[in-house]
């Protein structure tokens, strides 16, 4: 039985700067993860209380709608990546509706948004997400549900998320599968990988593939599980069968690295 802890509180601001080259700006409504993924590198930026408790403690930011409406004039235009440190459609934004509101409020106002979940809770707001501002990524890392549960223990199932995704571009949202965290020796397997590659190219929807960069703060949870470090020759080995499936089946594959280059051309230069 998991003992939750919420705790509603007060953030200092609502926009963060990204260290991720391909956004402008971070929002991120809550702190901690309800989803409480092994792999989740955001047990590196939480704080002592959620990391050491990962999955179990969530902080509500409830001022971050009054703040994001403060920050939204004196910050120029730009992208802006819905989580970084947390998934945005956990459970209770049902409740909270902290990102449905931040959703609305950045792309009335000329922000690009990128959404990225796990949650099915997400098509609760495809009546916004349909702007042309904004695209929705749905994370799979494996189609396997025993995989899943051994490192994603509270997040949706893979099946749930793959319905998600296909429901969303069925509506006509833009879409994107991010393929990841590739973890060594556990979701590598090339049938794993060609799986999602084979189902993305039945729906036409575009995969962000990375790998996991071995986190310090996630090596105590993921010792439970009998990963391998990831190094370079494993990942360009990895990589190379990506980039083949996704020509074999006719899928547009991005590096997470060149992310920034492919939002460049596709996006940015129609916006900004
Ligand atoms: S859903 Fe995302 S933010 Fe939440 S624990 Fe998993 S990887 Fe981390």
């Amino acid at each position: 039985m998991r003992n939750l802890i919420i705790k509603e509180v007060n953030a200092r601001y609502a926009l963060g700067k990204s260290r991720m080259k391909e956004l402008n700006y971070v929002f991120n409504p809550y702190s901690g993860c309800l989803h409480g993924c092994l792999y989740c590198y955001a047990i590196d930026y939480s704080g002592n209380a959620i990391a050491d408790n990962w999955g179990n403690i969530i902080y509500v930011k409830v001022n971050i709608i009054d703040l994001l409406k403060r920050e939204i004039n004196k910050n120029i235009r730009g992208i802006v990546g819905i989580s970084s440190i947390t998934d945005p459609y956990i459970a209770i934004e049902a409740r909270y509706k902290l990102t449905r509101n931040a959703i609305e409020i950045l792309y009335k106002n000329g922000f690009y948004v990128t959404v990225q979940t796990k949650s099915p809770l997400i098509l609760r707001d495809m009546d916004i997400l349909h702007h042309n501002n904004i695209d929705a990524g749905i994370t799979i890392t494996t189609l396997n549900k025993k995989i899943s549960d051994l490192i994603e223990p509270y997040a949706p199932s893979p099946e749930s998320r793959m319905n998600t995704l296909v429901k969303l571009k069925n509506n006509n949202i833009k879409t994107w599968l991010f393929l990841g965290p590739v973890i060594r020796n556990i979701n590598d397997g090339i049938d794993n990988i060609e799986k999602i590659i084979k189902s993305a190219s039945e729906y036409n929807i575009r995969i962000i593939y990375d790998k996991y960069n071995n986190y310090n703060g996630a090596s105590r949870y993921m010792k439970s599980v009998n990963y391998l470090l990831s190094d370079n020759k494993w990942w360009n080995n990895i990589e190379s069968n990506i980039i083949r499936l996704c020509g074999e089946y006719g899928v547009e594959c991005t590096d997470e690295n060149n992310e920034k280059e492919y939002e460049m051309n596709k996006i940015q230069k129609k916006l900004f």
